[in-house]
């Protein structure tokens, strides 16, 4: 299942606030086994969030959208995904009666377009806020505050789903540019990816969906690269 995730919000374009949203749902949506495809950061624009919400849908089998919500003039995310679907912004009542029952609010007392998400939607929940969030086709739509999304992404977490990946790491002692050619090997001998990622060495990343196919690639790499203190620390 790949997947992409759209964070919207002046905010971190600005650098205000830290984008934390998009490294936690990447995170939990790689423990599911999906691989994410994309992650974009938009404006608090509708047209803008429904531009890419319309590619993202076209491209991916799910969309990860998260932002602004609620009656507040700057949330525009609902409307944006409203937008790309064609659809309405309209007042669930399912909504409605979820906040009465579960917030203690009265029906009253709820500000204008609290309970607003695209026409037919699936409403999701908020458990520890207000403003709902919604489904549209394969479209999910979150609240920017972290504590909020990631409570409400937890109510749907076992709708992304894919073969988990096995992941070992190898450290080398080297400079990057030289483990080029045995990169190169180890992917021909086995199927497997292989990320590097250096500092001080570096850390090569091997994963593939088999285990054992992951262990013989580090093995075999291990056998090959200069491991440093790493390998004699092993070794002892
Ligand atoms: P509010 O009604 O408080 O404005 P909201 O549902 O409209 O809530 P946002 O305006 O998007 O949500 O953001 C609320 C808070 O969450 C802000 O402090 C914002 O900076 C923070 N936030 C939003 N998006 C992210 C993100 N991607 N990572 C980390 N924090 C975020
Ligand atoms: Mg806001």
């Amino acid at each position: 299942m790949d997947v992409a995730v759209v964070t919207v919000g002046d905010e971190l374009l600005s650098g205000e606030t830290e984008n934390t949203n998009a490294t936690w749902l990447c995170r939990r949506l790689t423990e599911r086994g999906t691989r994410v495809r994309r992650v974009t950061t938009l404006p608090d624009d509708e047209a803008a969030i429904a531009r890419v919400v319309n590619e993202f849908h076209a491209e991916y089998d799910a969309t990860v959208v998260t932002g602004g919500l609620g009656p507040t003039h700057d949330d525009r995310t609902m409307a944006g995904v409203a937008a790309a679907f064609g659809r309405e912004l309209a007042h669930s009542q399912v909504a409605e009666d979820w906040l009465v029952e579960h917030g203690g609010y009265a029906a009253d007392d709820l500000a204008d377009g609290t309970t607003a998400v695209p026409a037919n939607a699936r409403v999701l929940h908020n458990d520890p806020g207000v403003a709902p969030g919604a489904v549209v086709e394969s479209t999910y739509v979150l609240p920017g505050v972290p504590t909020e999304m990631q409570a409400m992404f937890e109510r749907v977490a076992d709708e992304f789903e894919g073969e988990r990946q096995h992941v070992e790491t190898v450290f080398a002692a080297e400079p990057e540019s030289e483990l080029v050619g045995r990169f190169e090997r180890v992917q021909t001998e086995f199927d497997v990816t292989v990320g590097s990622y250096p500092g001080d060495g570096v850390r090569i990343r091997v994963s593939a969906t088999d285990a054992e196919e992951v262990a013989a690639a580090a093995a075999w790499l291990r056998e090959r690269v200069d491991e440093g203190d790493e390998g004699a620390r092993r070794d002892e």
